[in-house]
């Protein structure tokens, strides 16, 4: 069996959110109160996640599995979880998206549970712009997740961020001479509507295009082949070795090779970022049904998968899901 959609593409890369609660408030995500966090009885257990994982792993052809949230190093189990991840036969490739906090305690074990690889959330450099965003005083805690994350081998660490016009546009070229000096490599990503207050604009969001236009005042940029199923363009920086990835969630989609399926922390399989169904595992996990019988409803599930994700379609309409209670 295989997590095979009708437009032909097949989901290989697991994204699972181990958590919907999150330390940091970045404005373009969750409110500055939080949200309402899923009540402990609807999260999956670590049994339950780890079954999962092993279906997918196992029964449906998942090679990738990346741990995201809200925040995975929020979950006190993640180091155990990925060592069960690692230890299937296959040993898929895993990775993790994080806001870096802690990482600077865990970073070794993590890379001793067999992670293999992580991506931290960084928009900016700067203190204050770090607070007006994030709504938390804690850049340094990041920058030493960052340093801990390379020193424990979790490499390429990559940096993601995300361009807001007016606050942090101006200090992306400050951002990509930091990384590349850290060696860590950086993509942006258009803003997407996916936080809790509906506050995205298509006018507010700065384009792949504008980044682009931005850091070529400054570097030399020259366009790297090969994309495949990867998300982001990328660029030599200054004819390199340095890199910088572009990713046009919204001007320049990517779905017609999309290969990824998304399991939330209370067990709902997404077969998109942006879907507006899901399908309940975890009732059936918690109804008996057999490994077979799992596979079988995920399998059904990636049916329903959209061509695109139609955020250009008049008839557009975003989850009722945020970003922090899908997993990014
Ligand atoms: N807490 C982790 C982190 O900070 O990376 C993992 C979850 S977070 C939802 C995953 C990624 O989604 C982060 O890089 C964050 O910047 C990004 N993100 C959140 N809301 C977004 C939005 N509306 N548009 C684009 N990216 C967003």
């Amino acid at each position: 069996m295989e997590l095979i959609d009708r437009h032909g593409r097949v989901a290989t890369d697991l994204r699972v959110s181990l958590t919907d609660r999150c330390n940091l408030r970045c404005q373009y995500c969750m409110p500055a109160e939080g949200l309402d966090w899923l009540p402990t009885e609807d999260t999956l257990t670590d049994d339950e996640l780890n079954r999962l994982i092993r279906i997918g792993v196992e029964m449906l052809g998942i090679r990738d599995v990346r741990f995201t949230g809200g925040e995975p190093l929020l979950r006190r189990s993640l180091p155990s979880i990925v060592a069960t991840t690692k230890a299937l036969p296959s040993r898929p490739r895993t990775a993790m998206t994080s806001n870096g906090l802690g990482l600077k305690h865990t970073a070794g074990a993590l890379a001793a549970a067999g992670l293999d690889r992580v991506n931290i959330s960084l928009d900016t450099t700067d203190p204050a712009t770090f607070e007006r965003i994030t709504r938390r005083n804690r850049l340094h805690d990041v920058i030493d997740g960052l340093a801990a994350a390379h020193e424990a081998g979790l490499r390429p660490v990559k940096i993601n961020a995300v361009l807001l016009r007016g606050i942090n546009d101006h200090e992306a070229p400050d951002l990509l001479r930091w990384s590349t000096k850290h060696e860590y490599e950086l993509r942006f990503i258009e803003q997407m509507p996916l936080d809790a207050q509906h506050g995205w604009s298509r006018e507010a969001m700065v384009t792949a295009d504008e980044t682009l236009a931005l850091l070529g005042e400054h570097f030399r940029l020259t366009p790297l082949d090969g994309r495949g199923s990867a998300p982001a363009e990328k660029f030599l920086v200054d004819d390199g070795p340095h890199t910088v990835g572009i990713i046009g969630s919204v001007t320049k989609p990517f779905c017609g090779d999309c290969n990824r399926v998304r399991l939330t922390a209370d067990g709902q399989i997404m077969n998109c970022l942006f879907a507006r169904e899901e399908s309940d595992l975890r009732a059936s996990m918690r109804a008996g049904a057999s490994d077979v019988q799992i596979a079988e409803r995920w399998a059904a599930a990636m049916m329903t998968k959209l061509p695109g994700h139609g955020i250009d379609d008049p008839t557009f309409l975003q989850s009722d899901r945020p970003m922090s209670a899908i997993g990014g």
